[in-house]
């Protein structure tokens, strides 16, 4: 048995932000230090599907992308990293896939239904995006992939893939592998919300801190992230439940930063009693969150700017990347091409 196989990828619509890195490039930057073999791509025919008339938006965010998995520590020498594009297989294996699921199975299925929401699209749906569920099917099945870290978000869409694995192997043979999701190991690490406090941080939602912020841009939202609204008076006992400028502690505060930036306190849930006996004002653990993410994103930053000097470098890393991929993707497509039979025992082209 060869090493387990992980694959993830990210819609270049936008730049990454913090949901991303804590709902599973963190992850990802650990995993490929372990003993994986781990892909990771830029779906930009994905994006297409709710972008058409915006090409624009995804050529320009695919370089954006790319700076923010090399400035959070993705490794090229450990990681492939592709892009969806330029992997023609993927596509037909998706022409077959089509045929194995329902249209009202893919209606039902609930992420695709709340993004449909979300966009309005109303009657004017566009068929690629319902398919899109399918697409990433040939995504993961391409690489064999056995696990993909991501959110809770892409439950409902690997479970869609896992039974498009199950339809396909029944009707034509043992070929393609079921893949897992591998969720954060904390759970508010699944759905960040955006500093709204209303809906998960996304990049269409207009509610993220990105990767790439400047310092006072972080500041700035820090400062805007909604909190307990009967909290008004410092003195007042507040809520730390549904107070996102708690979430975000949860997420990414350790006992080591208040060492660093609080020492009054001794952790989080010493912080969180005295907001909610009364006495501590939000400006103070706005000031303190501000702190650790700046230090977090610092990091980055500096990562990006050395290679947002050398984007041609970056193109390279992703056309070599998809060249090694596409090997992979095309070994598959043989194999679906053969179980179903259409390599006609090489008579024919392909
Ligand atoms: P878009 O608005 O274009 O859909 P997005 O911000 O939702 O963008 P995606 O590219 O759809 O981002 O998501 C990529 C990955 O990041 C997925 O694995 C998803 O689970 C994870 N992710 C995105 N947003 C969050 C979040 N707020 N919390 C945790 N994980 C997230
Ligand atoms: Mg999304």
């Amino acid at each position: 048995m060869g090493k387990p196989i992980v694959l993830t990828g990210d819609r270049p619509t936008g730049k990454l932000h913090l949901g991303h890195y804590v709902g599973s490039l963190k992850k990802r930057v650990e995993l490929q230090d372990k003993d994986y073999q781990q892909y990771v791509f830029i779906a930009d025919l994905q994006a297409l599907t709710d972008n058409a008339r915006n090409p624009e938006l995804i050529r320009e965010n695919l370089i954006e992308v790319a700076l923010d998995y090399l400035a959070v520590g993705l490794d090229p020498e450990k990681t492939v990293i592709f892009v969806q594009s330029q992997i023609p297989e993927l596509s037909e294996l998706t022409m077959v896939y089509m045929n194995l699921v329902t249209v009202s199975r893919l209606y039902r299925n609930p992420t695709v239904k709340d993004e449909i929401k979300q966009r309005g699209f109303g009657s004017s749906l566009p068929a690629g995006f319902l398919l899109y569920p399918v697409s990433q099917a040939a995504d993961i099945t391409a690489f064999n992939a056995n696990f993909v870290p991501a959110g809770a978000d892409q439950e409902p869409l690997i479970e869609q893939v896992r039974e498009i694995v199950r339809t396909f192997n029944g009707i034509y043979g043992e070929v393609l592998i079921e893949p897992e999701i591998m969720l954060p190991e904390k759970s508010v690490w699944n759905r960040l919300p955006g500093i709204d406090g209303k809906a998960k941080m996304s990049k269409s939602l207009n509610n993220a801190i990105f990767l790439s912020d400047e310092p006072s841009v972080i500041r700035e939202k820090v400062m805007r992230i909604f909190t307990d609204p009967t909290h008004l008076k410092i003195s007042d006992p507040g809520h730390t439940e549904g107070n996102t400028m708690f979430t975000y502690l949860d997420a990414f505060c350790t006992d080591a930063h208040f060492a660093e930036f609080l020492p009054e306190y001794r952790n989080l849930d010493e912080l969180k009693a005295h907001y909610r006996r009364g006495g501590l004002g939000d400006v103070k653990v706005k000031l303190f969150l501000n702190n650790i993410l700046q230090e977090e994103l610092k990091r980055f930053r500096e990562k990006r700017q050395f290679h947002e000097g050398r984007v041609d470098e970056v193109y390279t890393i992703l056309r070599e990347g998809s060249l090694n991929a596409r090997q992979v993707a095309a070994k598959t497509l043989a194999s679906v091409r053969s179980a179903i039979g259409i390599n006609y025992d090489g008579k024919l082209l392909l």
